[in-house]
């Protein structure tokens, strides 16, 4: 299976101004592109007799060579596999878009306009070296890392990206999943809000103290930055400091989810979580940022891709069974309002932690479906 591997670079001023550049011509020419791509659907749109075939991504980039190239010098200061493979994504993002496709259950939108200095990214094509500390890429030449790499690996890409004032770099490769010796054979797991995890085993994982902190800190310097006068340099430095915030944030609750699914996916045959439906659950605007926060979609994916890894089977439950409303006892259903802590049943009297009793009911269930 494939793995994908991100790590932050480790980088002098130099190297940062050629990296800003190389993002720099990948935003361009995604926004000639998409720009051309919106005057040929305008064009057809009045003239449905000739329709103009849409370009493909070779097309684009043919195009882009003729008449774009020439009139900006700039772009022959950095790799030509930076623009080609903005055209790439856009040509595939359009194909996403046209073919109504959902990531994460969402619709895919009509591919934006990239403004600077937000999503900065782009992809490098060609003779790929990877050394312990340092990777030798073309037209770059060497970059450092803070982290050790893994070793025996050519990629023949790399995606590098900056958020904040970070830049990192990632790539793809593969590797045998790896079967491991079992704790329990199968885990419900029931996601919360106080506690980020309890399993049907008894265990819990809490959210991440520091988190919480991260987070009030951020939601601090966002209202600071919303007070700055607009276009104001002092608005652009509030902003970086709550882009900055809001990476450490997203780093910290991105960790405590790696260490939750490591352990899921390592110790147990099979995992049974709520095949929960998120964007409802988004458009409920009192459960949204709680939702947002757990990081849901992170969970999934990362559970996804490690249940594979480490030989696992994942099973969803449906969303419309009543996990936290049913008695994991006697299968008695009550009504259940979220306030309340403890599950105490009406029937057979059983007390259990509301969160356990979920667990137990999601484990229970993938019992039953098999
Ligand atoms: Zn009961």
């Amino acid at each position: 299976m494939r793995i994908s591997f991100k790590t932050e670079l480790k980088l002098n001023n130099i190297q940062k101004t050629q990296l800003a550049k190389h993002a720099g011509v990948a935003r361009h020419a995604w926004n000639w592109g998409l720009a051309l791509f919106r005057k040929i659907l305008n064009y057809n749109q009045e003239n449905p007799e000739q329709r103009l075939k849409l370009p493909s991504a070779i097309d684009l980039h043919k195009l882009l060579v003729e008449w774009v190239k020439t009139e900006n010098p700039w772009y022959y200061e950095v790799s030509k596999t930076s623009p080609q493979y903005a055209l790439r994504h856009l040509s595939a993002a359009l194909t996403d878009f046209f073919k109504k496709k959902s990531i994460n259950g969402r619709r895919v939108g009509f591919p934006k306009f990239k403004c600077k200095g937000k999503h900065d990214t782009f992809t490098l094509e060609g003779t790929i070296k990877i050394n312990h500390r340092s990777l030798q890429l073309p037209r770059l030449g060497i970059l450092k890392t803070y982290e050790r790499l893994p070793q025996g690996l050519s990629p023949k890409t790399v995606v590098i990206s900056r958020t904040a004032d970070r830049w990192f770099v990632a790539f793809n490769y593969e590797v045998e999943p790896t079967p491991q010796i079992r704790i329990a054979s199968v885990c419900g797991v029931d996601l919360g809000i106080k506690t980020l995890a309890t399993l049907s085993t008894g265990e819990t994982f809490d959210n991440p103290q520091p988190y919480r902190r991260s987070q009030a800190r951020l939601a601090r310097l966002q209202k600071a930055a919303s007070r700055k006068v607009k276009g104001s340099n002092n608005r652009h430095k509030a902003n970086m400091k709550v882009a900055k915030q809001h990476a450490r944030t997203a780093n910290i609750r991105k960790d405590a989810l790696n260490k939750l699914t490591t352990h899921l996916a390592k110790n147990h045959d099979q995992i049974v979580i709520e095949d929960l439906n998120v964007s409802g659950m988004m458009a409920n605007h009192c459960l949204a940022k709680s939702i947002a926060d757990l990081g849901l979609y992170e969970f999934r994916r990362q559970l996804t891709y490690k249940c594979e890894l480490y030989g696992s089977k994942l099973t969803l439950v449906s969303r419309f069974y009543p996990s936290s409303k049913t008695c994991s006892c006697c299968g008695h259903i009550q009504d259940m309002p979220l306030k309340e802590r403890v599950f105490d049943c009406q029937k057979c009297s059983a007390s259990i932690d509301r969160d356990l009793n979920a667990a137990i009911n999601l484990k229970n269930q993938c019992i039953t479906l098999a």
